[in-house]
């Protein structure tokens, strides 16, 4: 490469990426996370993993990642998801994808690899489910799916509260009931034999009061393992995350859970937490808390930095993101709207989930199945949209593709195919 100069308009823009990984690194947040839980049942599990590294290139970058798994008939598919997602998850992400490419891929990947940890668990054939609140802080942005009835609370460093997963009770959550009926379920309470019906509303058959889990092989394709995902950027100013089991929320509002550990570590907030939940309601189930603080890094006392060379327009038309030129930060702190949302989508559909309008055309590689990322064999692939009776313009031979394991499953969660899974136990 030649060493062109670079006041002039032709900065390599292998330059001009450098440059941009090593501002946003030193920009990166310093994540301090606390746990805690008390144990009733055994089936609470968690998965804490801070700098994780991802080479592109010449760079290196951090995440950190944040699950817990609470389990239901057993622990087994809490801990074979505790093992597995992550690893799931990523691999369904292609390589060397740069920094902004990455976090657009991952809420089609967390979708990818839940259902492939879910399938996959299904071939062990243990019966067990779990719910899963599955957190990956990438710089400033947090990416949450979830499935179940664990929770992810955001409080960000202007004080709003933002609820980043969400609440698959079939007892609070209208538009899964519909969509576990018109699939071929059933909803109701408990019949306890004269008539009286008592609980809080279930799936039936099986009885699971969850519509999305992981696992739960005997109670019905219909309890499906497609995450909600949700995608947030904070500002600069940082935030704090609490991530609980159903043991804390049962006792806890959002609000209650951070005022109690206003001003402490995260290290002491977690079991403050957890205790404050098991004062309130008594020790009535697995109570597990994470608390992750986003922070903005303590800067040494700034030597008056030196004076950066500005690269006219180029940079910043580039990028839109912050530059470190110091209009654009006064600029950052003035804007009142701090905590923005980059995604969200609940649907249970793969269609919906795995779609085509995506801004990298290889996301999913056309021979790949854009589930469980085996290699089809060229005409052996389904494309995600067969069998779609939606008005929208795609065509069957429009990927991504799925193979015909992934396929049989789609359907089956679609209530589209009778799996010898649902064909028993009902009691009608
Ligand atoms: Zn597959």
């Amino acid at each position: 490469m030649s060493t062109k100069n670079e006041h002039h308009h032709t900065v390599p823009l292998s330059v001009l990426l450098k440059r941009e990984l090593m501002s946003e690194k030193i920009e990166n947040p310093d994540i301090v996370h606390g746990q805690a839980g008390q144990s009733k049942k055994g089936e609470d599990f968690t998965l804490l993993k801070s700098d994780c590294q991802r080479m592109v290139g010449d760079g290196v970058y951090t995440y950190s990642v944040y699950g817990l798994f609470d389990g239901h008939n057993g622990s087994a598919a809490a801990i074979y998801s505790k093992e597995n997602l992550l690893n799931n998850i990523l691999s369904a992400i292609p390589p060397d994808l740069n920094r902004d490419e990455w976090l657009a891929a991952l809420p089609r990947a967390m979708v990818a690899g839940f259902v492939k940890t879910d399938k996959d668990f299904a071939e062990k054939g243990q019966k067990s489910g779990t719910t899963v609140t599955f957190v990956i802080i990438e710089g400033w942005v947090v990416t949450v799916a979830s499935v179940g009835d664990s929770r992810c609370v955001l409080e960000s460093s202007e004080g709003g509260i933002y609820y980043l997963s969400a609440d698959h009770r079939l007892e609070t959550n209208e538009e899964e009931r519909v969509r576990i009926t018109s699939s071929g379920g059933e909803v109701g309470r408990l019949n306890t034999g004269g008539g009286a019906e008592v609980g809080p509303l279930r799936c039936w058959p099986g009885g699971l009061c969850l519509s999305r889990s992981i696992g739960d092989m005997d109670i019905g394709e219909f309890v499906v393992p497609v995450p909600y995902v949700k995608q947030v950027k904070l500002s600069t100013g940082g935030g704090r995350l609490v991530i609980c089991s159903d043991g804390v929320w049962d006792a806890l509002a959002a609000e209650v859970a951070l005022d109690c550990c206003r001003g402490m570590s995260a290290e002491s907030s977690a079991p403050q937490i957890v205790k404050e939940a098991i004062q309130a309601k008594g020790l009535r189930d697995d109570t597990t808390c994470i608390v992750v603080d986003i922070l903005p890094q303590e800067k040494p006392p700034a030597p008056a930095p030196p004076p950066k060379k500005p690269v006219k327009g180029m940079l910043k038309a580039m990028f839109r993101k912050k530059s470190s030129e110091s209009s654009s930060i006064d600029k950052e702190y003035l804007e009142p709207d701090v905590v923005v949302e980059l995604y969200e989508e609940g649907s249970a559909m793969l269609s919906e989930r795995l779609e085509t309008k995506y801004p990298l055309c290889n996301m999913f590689k056309l021979f790949i199945c854009a589930v469980c990322q085996v290699e089809i064999k060229p005409g052996e692939g389904i494309s995600v949209h067969e069998g779609a009776d939606n008005p929208r313009k795609v065509r069957p031979w429009d990927g991504p593709f799925l193979c015909f394991s992934c396929q049989e499953k789609k359907e089956a969660m679609e209530g589209k195919r009778a799996s010898d899974r649902n064909s028993s136990g009902s009691d009608e």
